[in-house]
């Protein structure tokens, strides 16, 4: 008998002794929402590839052949669910039955989702606009990245407690930014229906000229009802998003104009998608942050130009 455990032995201790390279977790997340949330809670333990990068509409986006190669050899894919990418949802269902594929935000308490009328039983997937209701979809990414690499547990818990304390500074500085618009300018018009969890939050009416997702077509007698709210209510700003045409919110404009109304583009808006990779505005916090700031300083609230660290890009 010995002999023969002689070679093995060998070979436990040489695997044993020998350094190991850790190799990083390779993670893929449709979203830039959900790419950087899974960097900041993997750090250097992750490789992140997101699918989703600057001005790409997720409701319309389909996964491409490079793409499918990546989620098919990743370790971990995140998406969002909810019907957000509602072109993949069926790849993502197949891909479920063999790979190790999480859906972040489907574990949000059902008490805390709107329901939506574009959509028969379905709920509203935009929950990134309010940090507090990110914050279930960051656990789910820190529960999702342990369960793959458990080995690390001690890293992504600590990583997550730093990036909720983020969340929280970045909630009170929403609240508090926003409690500074006067009442009656509460009112939020945008391109399509991305901040619905944002206005319940902070208390504003939000109007978007499409519906829920952008592939709803918007009709002429729903830009007509906005231009006359827009007149009555004297509002002066209506807002463009980076992941959806402008054309609506143009023809908003002249339709005012037309009776009379000046209403001028309060700024541009991150809904479904986050900034330019390497500002601050291409991250979770920033784009956040960028979003709060430009909505209160064009209705007439308060907050500092450069936002709520002083990191935003001047003139925005
Ligand atoms: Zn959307």
């Amino acid at each position: 008998m010995l002999p023969r455990l002689t070679p093995l032995i060998a070979a436990l201790i040489l695997t044993v002794s020998a350094p190991v390279a850790q190799a990083q977790l390779s993670v893929v997340a449709t979203t830039g929402m959900i790419a950087d949330t899974a960097q900041e809670i993997g750090g250097d333990h992750v490789a992140l590839r997101p699918l989703m990068g600057p001005g790409v509409d997720p409701h319309a986006y389909r996964q491409t052949r490079s793409d499918i190669v990546a989620m098919t050899r990743a370790d971990l894919v995140l998406w969002h669910g909810l019907f957000l990418e509602a072109q993949m949802e069926d790849f993502f269902e197949d891909l479920a039955r063999s790979r190790n594929v999480t859906a972040v935000a489907e574990v949000t308490p059902r008490e805390l989702l709107l329901a939506h009328e574009d959509y028969a039983n379905r709920f509203d997937p935009h929950l990134w606009m309010v940090p507090g209701l990110w914050r279930h979809a960051a656990m789910e990414i820190r529960d999702a990245l342990i369960a793959a690499d458990p080995e690390n547990a001690q890293d992504y818990t600590a990583n997550a407690e730093t990036f909720f304390a983020a969340l929280e500074a970045l909630s009170d500085y929403a609240t508090q930014s926003l409690s500074t618009v006067p009442e009656a300018q509460r009112v939020l018009v945008t391109a399509h229906d991305a901040f619905n969890y944002f206005g319940q939050a902070h208390g504003f009416e939000v109007l978007g000229i499409q519906g829920i997702s952008t592939d709803s077509e918007a009709g002429l007698s729903r830009i007509a009802e906005l231009v006359d709210l827009l007149v009555e209510r004297n509002i002066a700003a209506v807002f463009v998003e980076s992941s959806v045409s402008d054309r609506n919110i143009r023809a908003l404009i002249e339709g005012a104009a037309a009776r009379g109304h000046a209403v001028e583009i309060g700024g541009e808006l991150y809904s479904d998608a986050m900034g330019d990779p390497g500002t601050h505005e291409g991250t979770y916090i920033g784009m956040i942050d960028h979003n709060v700031t430009v909505i209160t300083r064009a209705l007439g609230g308060e907050a500092p130009e450069r936002g709520m660290s002083g990191r935003l890009s001047a003139g925005m």
